[in-house]
């Protein structure tokens, strides 16, 4: 793993937080994590945050309003997940073809694709295994 971004102590602290929780975290959420280490502010929670996402190290799931570290190598790209509508959990998948996701895009005449977020709903195994039985 090649680490090109240097990180302010703030923003070390934000990442080990989410890397730790393994699941999507509300802003608030990552507050309350590193409150004990002197991060006080939402505003601190929210530049370390923007400047994790900017980097490639964190995803925003929109849809949650939610953050969560990314799973694949630390280089910016366009994120996929998969979120269980059953217990919440979220998973990173690689998107393989993202031309493919822009060119969605290019087919509206002069509309210049910027970024996408490509959100999957349905059961993880556990929930589907716990649905069969
Ligand atoms: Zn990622
Ligand atoms: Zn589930």
């Amino acid at each position: 793993m090649n680490k090109p971004v240097k990180l302010t102590e703030h923003q070390r602290l934000v990442f080990d937080a989410l890397e730790q929780a393994k699941s999507p975290q509300s802003a608030y959420a990552l507050l309350d994590a590193v409150s004990d280490q002197g991060i006080k502010a939402p505003v601190q929670i929210y530049r370390a945050l923007d400047k994790l996402v900017a980097a490639g190290m964190v995803h925003k799931v929109e849809s949650l309003n939610a953050f969560i570290a990314c799973h694949d190598r630390h280089e910016r790209h366009w994120a996929a997940f998969t979120i269980c509508e059953a217990c919440g959990a979220v998973g990173e998948v690689v998107l393989t073809d993202p031309e493919a996701l822009e060119a969605l895009g290019s087919d509206v005449e002069g509309f210049e694709v910027h970024s996408a977020q490509v959100e999957l709903r349905g059961l993880c195994a556990a929930c589907s295994a716990a649905a069969a039985s």
